[in-house]
């Protein structure tokens, strides 16, 4: 055992566990419990960022722009809106547009004899061939994003191509604002021990204060908000760090919440696994 400083850091696990299991979740935010060797638990994360299809606008078509910001940067903004629409209902894009692989939206603005805001909840759904019945109506998933101030007179009139793609791509097809991961303590004091399995660590309370308050109750403490600052460790704790054990956050930006995100990439996974299998048989 490697000691260094004052937090413990267990020696390197041989073991080829995996385990996953749901700490919290709603729609800004989803933790897992994950138990693997950091080297999968990173491959998940570069998969959810980068391999994990979204739909976002990406194509844009100008007929009109008298506004003072140039269709580049008008692209830009517009291109960076999440959508609420499944992409697992969609094809990656090929040569040819459908309703299988494309969204269409269009937007026409004109400002009067004041400035005029536009807005995403500007943004006109164009149905292809089937795709009302098939999807419903498609909207940003946000109507208040503000996309550009138009003057007196000023007029634009866009429409705009929405495909699936990855985040390995360009970052607008990223499910995810951030994503990521952090070891997971194990407490210890005396005989009594904590750890990501049992939370109960019923020690004497006036032993031990917390500022993120992870003590506030010892039948289950709070591990997730530890931020290893070490305070307590006066207090006579012992606070332990193994590579196997991690807290693992996911808060999506787009149509899919972090449960269908990280079934997504694990689906992602297994492809690229049997790839690997298949290539040495
Ligand atoms: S290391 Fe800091 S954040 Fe973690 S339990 Fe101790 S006092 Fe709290």
């Amino acid at each position: 055992m490697e000691v260094t400083k004052d937090i413990i850091h267990l020696k390197e696990s041989d073991s080829h566990q995996f385990s996953l299991k749901l700490y919290s979740h709603d729609n800004n935010k989803t933790q897992f419990l994950m138990e693997s060797s950091p080297a999968i638990i990173n491959t998940i994360r570069r998969i959810i960022l980068d391999e994990t299809p979204t739909m976002a606008p990406d194509t844009m078509v100008v007929h009109q722009n008298t506004s003072v910001m140039h269709d580049e940067v008008l692209a830009q903004r517009i291109g960076l809106i999440p959508l609420a629409v499944d992409p697992r209902q969609f094809d990656f894009p090929d040569d040819q547009i459908n309703e299988q692989n494309t969204i269409v939206f269009t937007l026409h603005a004109k400002a009067g004899d004041k400035p005029l805001n536009v807005y995403s909840g500007d943004l006109q759904y164009t149905p292809i061939g089937n795709q009302l019945e098939r999807i419903g109506n498609v909207r940003p998933l946000e109507e208040k994003i503000l996309l550009l101030k138009l003057g007196a007179q000023q007029e634009i009139k866009l429409e705009i191509y929405c495909h699936k793609g990855i985040g390995k791509v360009h970052s607008k097809w990223s499910p995810v604002s951030v994503c990521f991961y952090n070891m997971l303590p194990i407490f210890k004091y005396g005989e009594t021990k904590a750890d990501w399995n049992n939370r109960q660590f019923k020690v004497p309370l006036q032993q031990l204060s917390c500022p993120m308050g992870v003590y506030d109750d010892l039948e289950e403490i709070k591990i997730d908000k530890c931020t290893l600052c070490r305070s307590c460790l006066d207090t006579g704790v012992q606070i332990m760090l193994d590579d196997q054990h991690y807290l693992f956050t996911i808060e999506p930006v787009g149509y899919l919440n972090g449960l269908q995100i990280m079934q997504e990439a694990l689906n992602v996974l297994k492809i690229k696994a049997h790839l690997v299998v298949d290539g040495l048989m």
